[in-house]
């Protein structure tokens, strides 16, 4: 039921969200620090909001041609000898995860948005496996339980009081320290973390990553980071497996580099630290020319390309959504994410996280009450890299939703009231 829904959602984002001195904290520490990055990245590099204008017409001619982009990536991936799959649901993509991943295994995972709409590292744990994300937010999450409230910054609304708390429970239960962390120092947070992750990259079996892009003419996945952890969960373990939305997919490998410069520029870089280039397994021809397979990183590849909902969502009208690039510069500029953080949102966050939540995690009925949240202030418009009309897409799924009745009952009212008042004015 719609009320249901509507109440349990409610209930949440006041609690979480918008009662919490702590997430209005951390929050504001993190939108204005990002909004001076952003300001300074552009500033130095002006050049990139002619090349979004570009990108935006990449992605429009990459989603008109899907199905043909999927093909092509795929022989290109094989052709690098790496194996690729293609997942038309969320069930397909974790029974290749099952039978390619068993149980057992030590797994180290970088961040990847579309790994969490599928749930993979919970699924792979109650395979048998030990995982770690890697990243340091990530991370973060993990050890708290609870999930990403921003698609760049996972633990935004965490203050460092808390992540302190957490991380000291933890590090000296695995020996790494002795004394509870200083909720002032982050470099030693930091420090801490690194030494426990360390090893863990060398002896993991598999290493696992998303993409912010995927030319199909090479095969090759883009991946954007600054912490270097992607770099080592891939390039470290014998095995990698990657998951890529199959909306990352554009034709060529000069469109993937204009993809990932537009992404780094609006979310907030003048230049990340590493943008890792991967298009198969490791390899050598040094001795004698003799082509042979993980040479120093891993042996196999593995890239599972998802669908889940994005083709439907193509279909049904929302093709703007698809060009998102997770820059998440609609997220700090949003009035409503600033006091709620990732709580308004379902799986996905935001006016943009509603679209991608009704087609790709808790469907039409469980968005609603996210589409109602926004106030379509459209902000979020002006701001993205490529101009996505967010509140169109707001207006039309609130649309859908009164179509199958899941119009929440605060708003039915309203709307009653104004009917109301419209006949006595008559
Ligand atoms: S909708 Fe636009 S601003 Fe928001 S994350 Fe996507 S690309 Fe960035």
């Amino acid at each position: 039921m719609i009320d249901d829904v509507v109440k349990e959602y409610t209930e949440r984002i006041i609690e979480y969200g918008a009662k919490s001195e702590k997430v209005r904290i951390a929050l504001s520490r993190a939108i204005k620090a990002f909004e001076n990055n952003r300001r300074n990245a552009l500033g130095m590099f002006p050049q990139s909001i002619d090349t979004a204008k570009e990108v935006r017409k990449i992605k429009e001619y990459s989603i008109e041609h899907m199905d043909e982009l999927i093909k092509k990536a795929c022989e290109s991936i094989e052709r690098n000898h790496g194996h690729c799959y293609y997942a038309k649901t969320k069930e397909e993509a974790l029974q290749i995860f099952k039978d390619l991943v068993g149980s057992g295994k030590l797994i180290v995972k970088s961040k990847s948005l579309t790994s969490e709409e599928i749930h993979l590292r919970e699924f792979l744990e109650e395979l048998g496996n030990e995982v770690y994300e890697t990243d340091l937010g990530e991370f973060i999450v993990q050890l708290m339980g609870t999930r990403p409230t921003h698609i760049l910054a996972p633990a935004i609304n965490v203050p460092r009081e808390d992540v302190a708390k957490v991380l000291s429970k933890f590090m000296k239960e695995k020996g790494i320290i002795e004394e509870d962390l200083d909720e002032q120092d982050i470099p030693k947070m930091v420090e801490t973390v690194r030494k426990f992750l360390r090893d863990k990259y060398f002896k993991a079996d598999i290493g696992i990553n998303g993409a912010n892009a995927l030319a199909a003419d090479t095969g090759t996945m883009f991946i954007i980071e600054n912490e270097g952890n992607a770099r080592l969960s891939i390039g470290a373990p014998p095995v990698q497996i990657a998951i890529v939305g199959v909306e990352k997919i554009v034709p060529t490998i000069e469109d993937a580099f204009k993809v990932t410069e537009v992404t780094w520029r609006y979310a907030n870089y003048t230049v990340p630290a590493y943008v890792n280039l991967i298009s198969g397994p490791s390899k050598t021809g040094d001795i004698e020319k003799v082509i042979t397979y993980g040479a120093h990183g891993p042996k196999e590849l593995h890239v599972i390309l998802l669908d889940n909902g994005r083709t439907k969502m193509h279909e049904s009208g929302y093709n703007e959504a698809l060009y998102c690039l997770r820059c998440g510069t609609c997220l700090y500029e949003c009035p409503i994410y600033a006091v709620t953080a990732g709580f308004f949102g379902q799986q996905y966050m935001g006016g943009i996280g509603a679209i991608w939540d009704a087609f790709t995690t808790v469907g039409l009925e469980k968005a609603s009450p996210i589409a109602y949240t926004c106030v379509r202030c459209g902000k979020c418009k002006v701001m993205c890299p490529l101009n996505i009309d967010i509140p169109d897409m707001i207006a039309k799924l609130r649309n859908d939703a009164r179509k199958q009745g899941y119009v929440p009952k605060v708003v039915r009212d309203f709307a009653k009231d104004i009917e109301e008042f419209v006949k006595e004015q008559k």
